[in-house]
Formats: C-alpha cells, sequence, structure tokens
C-alpha cells in the first residue's frame, strides 16, 4: 500500500477507538505528524491511542515509520444546567432503571451509570427498590452499613448511606441478608414511601431508582409516589428478555403511567476472551435489544460487553466505572451522555414529571 493521507485515513477508520477523531494528517519523509483530537486527557489513553494507530500504519507500511503526536482534548460537551423538572424537593430529577427479566444486570448498569454520572460532577443518590433481591449494598460495599437517623427541620430523618461520593438507600438495609423477601406490595411500598419522604436526600440532580424486575403492582406504587421523569430499560440481548423488556416500555408507554422511556442498553452483548481480543461470542443472540429499540422507537444507548471483571468488580463492591480510564468506563460514559442528551430533549419538550395518576390498577392488566 502506498503511504499517502488517504490510505492512512481509512486505515485509521477502520479501528475501533474511542472517541477519536483525527484533525490532520501531514508526512515528512518517513515522518508522519498527527493531530488527533480527544475527550479524554489521560496519559494511558493517549498511550492507547498512539500504539493502536502506530501498529496498524507499520504493519501496513513498515516499521521505519516515525511518529508525532499532537493532541487536542476536547471538552465535554454534557449539558448540565439544562437539567430541569422537579417535584421532589431538591430531587431534580428520578430516572427508573427497570428490566424485564432477573439477572440481566439492571443494577450492574444502574451502579455504574451512577459513577459516572458522578464523575461528570453530578450529585446523584441511588433508591434500591429491587424487593426480590436488593444487590445495591453488596455493589457499593455498604452490606453491613444501617442508615442513621439525622434531625431535619425538627423532623427525624433516615440518612442515606453513602459510598463513592453516592448516597444510597436500598430496601436490603432493612431485611436481613437470608431472609427471603416476600413482601407483598403494601409493605414494600410503604418501606419505598418512607426512604423516599421520610428520608433526608438534599440536594441531588439525579435520583437513580432500581426497580424490580417486571411489570407488577410494586412497579405501580413505585411509579404513583414517585414523580419519575424518565426511564431506561436494561435488556440482554436474549429472546426471553426481551420479550419481558417489550413489556416493561409498553409499561412505561402506557396512556395512565406515560413515563417517558429515556432508552434501551443491552447488556451482556458479546463475550471476549482475554486471550482473543479481537473475537466476540454472541452468547446471548446478536443485537436483539439494538433491533427491539428500534423496533419500539427508543433510544438505544449502548452495548455492555460480558466481562468478567464487571462481574467481580460489582461481587467485590467497586463498580467497574470507578477505574476512570478503563474500556468500561469510557463505554459507560458515552451511554450516560446518550442518556443525558435524551433526558434534556425530555425536560425541554415536557412539562417536570408528575407522580403518575393511576385510577385503576385495570389498566395494567394490558402489560402483565
Ligand atoms: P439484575 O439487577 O438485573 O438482577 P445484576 O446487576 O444483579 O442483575 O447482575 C446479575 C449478575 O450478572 C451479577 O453477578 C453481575 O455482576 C453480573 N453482570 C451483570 N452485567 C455483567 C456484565 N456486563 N459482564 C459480566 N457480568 C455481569
Amino acid at each position: 500500500m502506498e503511504l499517502s493521507k488517504k490510505n492512512i485515513l481509512s486505515l485509521i477508520e477502520k479501528i475501533d477507538i474511542n472517541n477519536v477523531k483525527i484533525l490532520n494528517v501531514n508526512f515528512f519523509g518517513n515522518e508522519v505528524l498527527f493531530d488527533v483530537e480527544t475527550n479524554n486527557p489521560t496519559l494511558q489513553s493517549k498511550k492507547h491511542i498512539e500504539n493502536t494507530i502506530k501498529d496498524i500504519l507499520k504493519d501496513n507500511f513498515g516499521s521505519d515509520l516515525i511518529f508525532k503526536f499532537n493532541f487536542i482534548i476536547k471538552k465535554e460537551d454534557v449539558p448540565k444546567k439544562t437539567i430541569t423538572g422537579s417535584e421532589i424537593p431538591g430531587i431534580k430529577n428520578v430516572l427508573a432503571i427497570a428490566s424485564g427479566k432477573g439477572g440481566v444486570g439492571k443494577s450492574t448498569i444502574t451502579s455504574n451509570i451512577a459513577i459516572t454520572l458522578s464523575n461528570m460532577g453530578f450529585k446523584v443518590g441511588i433508591l434500591d427498590a429491587d424487593i426480590y433481591g436488593p444487590s445495591i449494598p453488596i455493589m457499593f460495599d455498604i452490606a453491613d452499613a444501617r442508615p442513621l437517623s439525622e434531625n431535619h427541620e425538627g423532623k427525624n430523618k433516615m440518612k442515606p448511606v453513602e459510598s463513592y461520593g453516592i448516597k444510597i438507600l436500598s430496601i436490603g438495609f432493612f431485611t436481613k441478608p437470608d431472609q427471603a423477601v416476600i413482601w407483598r406490595g403494601p409493605m414494600a411500598s410503604k418501606a419505598l414511601n418512607q426512604m423516599i419522604f421520610d428520608a433526608h436526600w438534599g440536594e441531588l440532580d439525579f435520583l437513580l431508582v432500581d426497580l424490580p424486575p417486571g411489570t407488577g403492582d410494586i412497579h405501580l406504587s413505585i411509579l404513583q409516589s414517585l414523580p419519575v421523569t424518565g426511564s431506561v430499560i436494561v435488556s440482554t440481548p436474549q429472546n426471553i428478555a426481551l420479550a419481558d423488556a417489550r413489556k416493561g416500555i409498553a409499561m412505561f408507554n402506557q396512556k395512565t403511567i406515560s413515563v417517558p422511556v429515556l432508552g434501551l442498553v443491552e447488556n451482556m452483548a458479546y463475550f471476549t476472551p482475554q486471550e482473543l481480543p479481537k473475537n466476540k461470542y454472541y452468547i446471548f443472540g446478536k443485537d436483539g435489544a439494538k433491533n427491539l429499540a428500534e423496533d419500539m422507537k427508543v433510544t438505544f444507548l449502548g452495548e455492555i460487553p460480558l466481562i468478567q471483571s464487571i462481574r467481580e468488580a460489582s461481587d467485590f463492591g467497586h463498580p467497574a466505572s470507578l477505574q476512570k480510564e478503563s474500556k468500561i468506563s469510557l463505554t459507560f460514559n458515552e451511554i450516560t451522555k446518550k442518556l443525558i442528551t435524551e433526558l434534556v430533549k425530555r425536560n425541554k419538550n415536557m412539562p417536570p414529571s408528575e407522580v403518575v395518576k393511576i385510577t385503576t390498577m385495570a389498566g395494567c392488566s394490558a402489560v402483565k
């Protein structure tokens, strides 16, 4: 292949590097000069970009090339100030994270989006409402913690437990780990109501609500008591999970509920073994959630592969996105930015969230 600007650019186009734009390429003899735009200023990321580009060019044009890189750091374009829409005093946006099925990674995605939002400078809380398997305390290494009471404006309020800068209340704080949670709707609703209204959350840009899987009564009671700004659906690409995710989307879209679905995340999209980094194995099927998003006219927020370190990080109580320069963290960054973009659109086009007023429970049977 001849060493030319066109050939260099077409080779670089083929490689998979996140958030990188080649602004200019010049070469003098065997010296190639790049102006590269990226939004990640870390040395590790720059080295990764340099090495990826060098490798592909040396493979194609010979190893005697000399490279020079000039990095231009693009400022984060997160539209912070435009987020509005408040009903609970102090809490700007309530986002429900839902899934049709259990075990698809809803809590994992909730944890990592929360960390990513916090890394972007937002104030974030998580309300773990998953009565069937409250896993947020383990994922944030606070399984043994219990919320304390504090006096706020003359009233005793529950103080959320803080971990990695995220304020957390979980239904898991009120049950023993070995106790089967067979709470009925009303009991769970009462506990959730206390965690929402008898707690002192303070100022939050985002309260993420980790819902139980499915589309049951508990969802309705949460949606009845909370002004949910929007929802995010998590699914694996597997047919059996997608069928239930479809019901989840239908539940939020129901006229009587009308909580905007801001987007869909495909989790466990594929598996790449460490020793074969170019291979992708579509264990649960390919693009299932992406196709569902298209079909249901919901924004596709992105995909997360099945990665051992994500599972390990969750079990260890240290969400993977805390490692800021990692590929996982960059992927969550992209997903979160898309989510914010959708939220800003929603807040521009719709009035602030209202608590859903469901007049009869019958309307819900259509989505069960
Ligand atoms: P859910 O909230 O939907 O029940 P969890 O978030 O608890 O699901 O995830 C179920 C299990 O799968 C956990 O052990 C979690 O660590 C693991 N897991 C979730 N997403 C991934 C992923 N992308 N790669 C590897 N393991 C994952």
